[in-house]
């Protein structure tokens, strides 16, 4: 396979933007990495906070954003000896980390001190060519579409890890708050195939539609027009006492606030959306006699990558979205930034 030394890229220069497409140098692995052919890569709420400097730690600068890159491996260093050149690899937002600490011997990555993420710390997958440590590549199947499952490799993985952090069962009730969006559209289809029964939050026609005609969800409550969203939400419920969870993947504050009101007596609310600067709140009285947890969850293991892999192989997952090419990556950017995208949005890094 030939590598070319030149590739096109979407650099960060400085935080705030805009992303630069432009022609820059292909990288060599290291010992323990893989470079990877990105085909496609989804665009995630993130790779936006990242330009923006939302969150209070810094990115590596100049950077190449992304982390739901989904191509083929085409070369590797000399210790990696369980992944070949021409499989398909995924590469994820934890694009490595130390193997040794506390947290990765408990298969805990994500809580590595030393993890490097892709797209922020170390350069990611809006470039033709990425490096990622190949303990951490995701391992895709030949017959996985890579334009489809780009999303997963992020949104995917994340909002079934949440799925799993709220200890819903089967039959109970899930409220999906920006259920509208990428990691949104992606839960209720997660929630569907384990079994539970889904509220959707979000706002908008459009949004609306996709969740209730094509993503299952048994309800959506819009929170701009909405006159309560509190009593809104639990008499979706069957008995009106609320959902057993709420999933927050919103890129708003107030909704953080909200959900400890409406959850179910003993349900939980699971963290996700990362809004910049946001604080949690919740009444103290109604969550102590209400028994409620409140808890974070933050991406997933390798583990979590396989599994939320292969319900997406075995076909249970369809969540929509659009190809444009990686030049357009600014335009995304604006429609993300004006919460106008239902679903996911795919670059194409061959355009
Ligand atoms: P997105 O822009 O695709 O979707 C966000 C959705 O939230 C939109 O549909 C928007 O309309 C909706 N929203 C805004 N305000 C709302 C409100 N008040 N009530 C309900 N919905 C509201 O974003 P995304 O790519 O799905 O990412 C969502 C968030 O999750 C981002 O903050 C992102 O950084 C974060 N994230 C966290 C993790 C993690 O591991 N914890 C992983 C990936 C992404
Ligand atoms: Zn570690
Ligand atoms: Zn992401």
């Amino acid at each position: 396979m030939s590598i070319p030394d030149k590739q096109w890229a979407q650099v960060i220069e400085k935080t705030g933007g805009p992303v630069e497409y432009k022609q820059i140098p292909v990288q060599k692995p290291g010992p323990d990495e893989v470079l990877v052919n990105i085909k496609y890569s989804g665009v995630c709420h993130t790779d936006l906070h990242a330009v923006n400097g939302d969150w209070p730690l810094p990115t590596k600068l100049p950077l190449v954003g992304g982390h739901e890159g989904a191509g083929v491996v085409v070369a590797k260093g000399e210790q990696v000896h369980d992944i070949e050149i021409g499989d398909h690899a995924g590469i994820k937002w934890i694009n490595g980390s130390c193997l040794a600490c506390d947290f990765c011997q408990q298969s805990d990555e994500p809580l590595c001190g030393k993890a490097l993420l892709s797209g922020y710390t170390v350069d990611g997958t809006f470039q033709q060519y990425a490096i990622a440590k190949a303990a951490h590549v995701a391992r895709l199947h030949k017959d996985i579409p890579l334009d489809a499952v780009a999303p997963v490799l992020c949104a995917g993985i994340t909002v079934y890890k949440g799925l799993k952090e709220s200890n819903a069962r089967p039959g109970q009730t899930v409220a999906i708050v920006g259920a509208g969006g990428g990691l949104g559209s992606l839960a209720q289809q997660y929630a569907k195939a384990m079994g539970l029964r889904v509220i959707a939050i979000d706002s908008g026609e459009d949004k609306r539609k996709m969740c209730l005609e094509q993503l299952g969800s048994a309800a959506f409550v819009d929170f701009a027009t909405s006159k309560n969203v509190i009593k809104e939400v639990q008499e979706a419920t069957e008995d009106g006492q609320g959902p057993h969870a709420v999933i927050l993947v919103a890129v708003n504050e107030k909704p953080f606030q909200q959900a400890a009101e409406y959850v179910r007596p003993r349900g939980s609310v699971v963290c996700i959306g990362l809004p910049a600067g946001a604080y949690l709140r919740a009444p103290v009285f109604e969550s102590v006699i209400k028994m409620v947890t409140i808890k974070g969850s933050y991406v997933g293991n390798r583990k979590d990558t396989a599994e939320a892999l292969d319900f997406f192989r075995r076909g249970l997952i369809k969540a929509p979205y659009q190809v444009v090419g990686l030049s357009e990556l600014q335009k995304v950017y604006d429609l993300m930034h004006e919460g106008k995208i239902a679903g996911r949005y795919v670059v194409d890094t061959t355009k």
